[in-house]
């Protein structure tokens, strides 16, 4: 199909969708639990000086895209990320500032798009997780440890933690009030003076219960 007949198709396809927004609206009780915004994290990478040198040249500074909570921002590059299928992910993101190791978090269908199994992990516990290779415009880095899907978790401030009554590294269980609502068990709170009250799940897990980034949820404990 040419380029033509798609964009034509895909204007239809909005005209469609927007004739038939259907609008959820989600109230909650203070009585019903805490009230958490969400934020869904789509693959990205965390890089180490010396990797990001290696993909991008030396001396490369990241340019900041966007500002994100405790001082990270989505920055303007991004490579392509190599498992094991001889397949490619392109276009991850890039999260900066650099770290001290290279992370790499994705998805469980990117894991299986990749052909490698990935631990769920919290970020920065990366020891023994999955090897994968990264591509960048001026090299290619192969990690032997830091691919892993990251274990969902609520950012607050420790104000926020005192009226939500939990600490950190409490596991909550939290609920989703959407159109295939559910409860989702091993939430791990961090709290920290530089976070903004925030549940972060990846890709899969929001469109599995059909949320967004802005929908709330619901600490239950
Ligand atoms: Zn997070």
């Amino acid at each position: 199909m040419d380029n033509k007949t798609i964009r034509m198709v895909t204007k239809l396809v909005q005209g469609a969708m927007d004739d038939n927004q259907v609008q959820v609206t989600k109230e909650f009780k203070a009585e019903d639990g805490y009230a958490v915004p969400v934020g869904v994290s789509a693959r990205h990478v965390h890089l180490s000086n010396e990797d990001l040198e290696a993909l991008f040249g030396e001396e490369y500074k990241l340019t900041k895209k966007k500002e994100l909570m405790g001082g990270q921002y989505a920055a303007e590059e991004c490579v392509a990320i190599v498992g094991l299928k001889h397949k490619a992910i392109e276009n991850v993101r890039i999260l900066g500032p650099v770290r001290k190791q290279s992370q790499v978090e994705i998805s469980a269908t990117d894991s299986i798009k990749l052909g490698i199994k990935a631990p769920i992990r919290e970020s920065g516990d990366i020891k023994g997780s999955t090897p994968i290779a990264l591509i960048g415009p001026k090299g290619i880095v192969c990690l032997k440890e830091g691919c892993i899907i990251a274990k969902r978790h609520i950012h607050m401030s420790p104000k926020d933690a005192e009226e939500a009554q939990v600490k950190h590294g409490d596991d909550v269980s939290v609920k989703i009030v959407s159109e295939r609502g559910t409860i989702f068990n091993h939430v791990t709170i961090r709290v920290d003076d530089s976070y903004t009250l925030e549940m972060h799940i990846d890709t899969d897990e929001a469109n599995a219960v059909n949320i967004v980034t802005g929908d709330f949820v619901i600490i239950i404990k």
